[in-house]
């Protein structure tokens, strides 16, 4: 089976940024995609409109594997510290898989880096074969609460540099 003839982000999606998200975590995971290496790309939007980018690394040791959502996120503050608005992510099927690339919700790891640096953030995950918008927070309910931040900070990251 051809990933990309059946992946049709259109057909998935019933809004604009949604559709735009998910084609871009797919386009580059359909271009960047080598087995066991890379096999899931994300998509961040920022409130400013911009997307940024992240690529799953894989690694010889499971655990040092890192998600892609969690390098879109590093990419995006690098560049930005406008708020983070939604995330997508794509997983890109194996040579031997017979089916096509599909969309997957953050792992619990993301779930709970994610809303650390965003708690307003949206989750493009996919229900019943139709790609849908929720609230990441509804995906990870009693999150972990440090004290390793202020609680203002928790609840807003900061949106300048310490002085
Ligand atoms: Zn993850």
């Amino acid at each position: 089976m051809n990933a990309e003839k059946h992946f049709n982000p259109s057909a998935l999606c019933r809004d604009e940024s949604s559709r735009r998200l998910v084609a871009a975590a797919y386009e580059m995971i359909a271009e960047r995609y080598v087995l066991a290496r890379h096999q899931i790309g994300a998509a961040l939007l920022d409130a400013d409109g911009a997307t940024h980018l992240g690529l799953h690394l894989d690694a010889m040791v499971g655990r040092a594997a890192v998600c892609a959502e969690a390098v879109a996120l590093g990419v995006a503050r690098m560049i930005t510290r406008a708020p983070l608005v939604a995330v997508a992510a794509v997983r890109f099927p194996k040579p031997t898989e017979d089916e096509p690339a599909r969309i997957v919700p953050p792992c619990g790891l993301c779930r709970e880096l994610l809303l650390d640096h965003a708690p307003d953030l949206a989750a493009v995950i996919s229900m019943d074969g139709i790609a849908r918008r929720v609230p990441l927070s509804t995906l990870l309910p009693h999150k972990y609460v440090g004290t390793k931040w202020s609680a203002d900070v928790a609840q807003s990251p900061p949106t300048s540099a310490p002085s």
